[in-house]
């Protein structure tokens, strides 16, 4: 422990004099041997970071390393034989990023992957570097990255990608992301399809995505059946993309996803090529379902057992069986190693503390945290930990909290604890939606709420935490000794 402690406090100013160094480079078109060097000091300053045994930002060897090679993740690109999948949206990045390399991996190819969400310029520049072996190889024959959604278009000419799956577009961290409409006009642009572009993977149950790819090229549709359970009270509706009319709506599943027509044009949803029907969902458990192909061969349908929570994770599981089809795997090859996926990081991630287990989801827009409260909801009681923050990253206006149906939530809340930046506010929508203000506690800091929270749960502790404090909590988690550090 002391020899770790020792190690921990060299390795910091070893890090950053890297990081200064890296940064100072002139390898701007640098020939291959000074830019194989820079990738080098990039790997090894990965590595220093992770002796720090400190809360580490996996980009920051990604962002060096552009700075002194702005093109560096071009160079490094296209060392991939199979060329890269970009997935961005809203919703199911992450997830879906990771069902898509878990797929291709059982397939037996060997994925570089931004695992855990690191997704503007930095995370993949870091991730194609870790990869990165001298010379001029890469340890890795295809790349799956998720990319957020306003970094796409600086990072898509770089990636050359040969696949983009698009998941959805839902109203997120407003102040962020400007009006959804305005990043659909944006994608309509970007990705009007042609021949000798990605191929376009897209969501058929999303109407802001109906005119993507309209241009010719691959197209892959994928969706979710929808059944008629009505709309999220979080549901926003777009009007059509044709024509700017008011679209009919229902049913849905999620949000505004589902069957969707516009009575002005004519313009619909239509069956997608990739789709997941007769779907059950287990409460946190995971689901079942079918998945159909119009291939139309004995292919046509295949069971997928999912142990992934809630109906968002069906539709991104069906958007990476979707993305994996336009490398050959038929969704029948590919349902099976579903079955063995794991939790995205912070996503529905089953942790203990004190004994107490501990399932730890991430609820970051009205949409997402519909879902899990619907989820919820079902259960006989809930022992609660909210974790609201309000750094840049996660949106400086929480307002959306109330927008999320947490009344449907309240009858069953058993213990409720408030932590993190914006604590009182989470406690006061909770108040107000119904949960006896007696059961409510605030505990800003989030190691005491934690500690709090265990201690107050009588069954399983759901933690709900927005995108920081999600990592706030999973870091303090794996500080306590009960998990692997998040890049471990
Ligand atoms: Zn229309």
């Amino acid at each position: 422990v002391a020899l770790t402690a020792v190690v921990a406090g060299v390795a910091r100013p070893v890090a950053a004099a890297l990081d200064g160094l890296l940064r100072r480079l002139p390898l701007a078109d640098a020939p291959d041997p000074a830019f194989e060097a820079g990738v080098a000091l990039a790997r090894l300053l990965g590595w220093v970071d992770r002796r720090t045994n400190e809360r580490i930002d996996v980009s920051r060897p990604g962002r060096a390393l552009l700075a002194a090679e702005p093109r560096a993740i071009a160079r490094l690109a296209r060392r991939l034989p199979e060329g890269t999948v970009v997935v961005s949206g809203t919703n199911g990045k992450t997830t879906t990023t990771n069902l898509l390399a878990l797929v291709m991996a059982e397939d037996g190819r060997r994925p570089v992957v931004n695992r855990i969400g690191a997704n503007m310029a930095g995370g993949i520049a870091a991730v194609l570097a870790a990869a990165a072996r001298f010379p001029g190889r890469i340890d890795g024959d295809v790349g799956v990255f998720e990319v957020d959604e306003l970094w796409l278009e600086r990072v898509l000419p770089d990636l050359a990608p040969r696949v983009v799956v698009l998941t959805n577009l839902f109203r997120d961290q407003l102040d962020r992301m400007g009006e959804v409409d305005q990043v659909a006009d944006h994608w309509d642009d970007v990705f009007a399809g042609s021949a000798d572009g990605p191929a376009l993977v897209v969501c058929a149950d999303d109407p802001r995505l109906a005119r993507v790819g309209r241009n010719g090229g691959l197209v892959v549709s994928f969706g979710k059946q929808a059944t008629g359970a009505g709309r999220s009270v979080a549901a926003d509706v777009a009007d059509c993309r044709g024509c700017g009319s008011p679209l009919d709506v229902g049913p849905t599943h999620i949000g505004h996803l589902g069957a969707w027509r516009c009575p002005s044009c004519g313009a619909e949803r239509r069956t997608p090529d990739v789709e997941a029907v007769d779907v059950e969902v287990n409460d946190l458990e995971g689901s079942r379902f079918v998945v159909t192909t119009r291939a139309g061969a004995e292919d046509a349908a295949a069971p997928v057992e999912l142990p992934l929570p809630g109906r968002f994770n069906v539709a991104n599981a069906v958007a990476a069986l979707a993305g994996a089809t336009v490398f050959g795997i038929a969704p029948h090859r590919a349902a099976p190693a579903l079955a063995a996926a794991r939790t995205a990081f912070g996503r529905a991630e089953r942790l203990e503390v004190d004994g107490r287990p501990v399932v730890l989801l991430l609820a970051k827009n009205p949409v997402g945290a519909d879902e899990l409260v619907a989820l919820l909801a079902a259960r006989q009681a809930v022992d609660l930990l909210v974790v609201l923050n309000d750094r840049d990253i996660d949106g400086r206006d929480v307002s959306w909290i109330w927008d999320v149906d947490i009344e449907a939530l309240a009858p069953v809340v058993r213990t409720a604890t408030c932590s993190g930046r914006r604590a009182s506010d989470a406690a006061l929508r909770l108040a107000v939606a119904g949960v006896p203000s007696e059961v409510i506690e605030v505990l800003g800091p989030v190691e005491g709420g934690l500690a709090r929270a265990a201690a107050r749960a009588e069954g399983e502790l759901v933690v709900l935490a927005n995108y920081t404090a999600m990592l706030e909590v999973r870091e303090l988690v794996a500080e306590l000794g009960h998990a692997p550090r998040y890049w471990a």
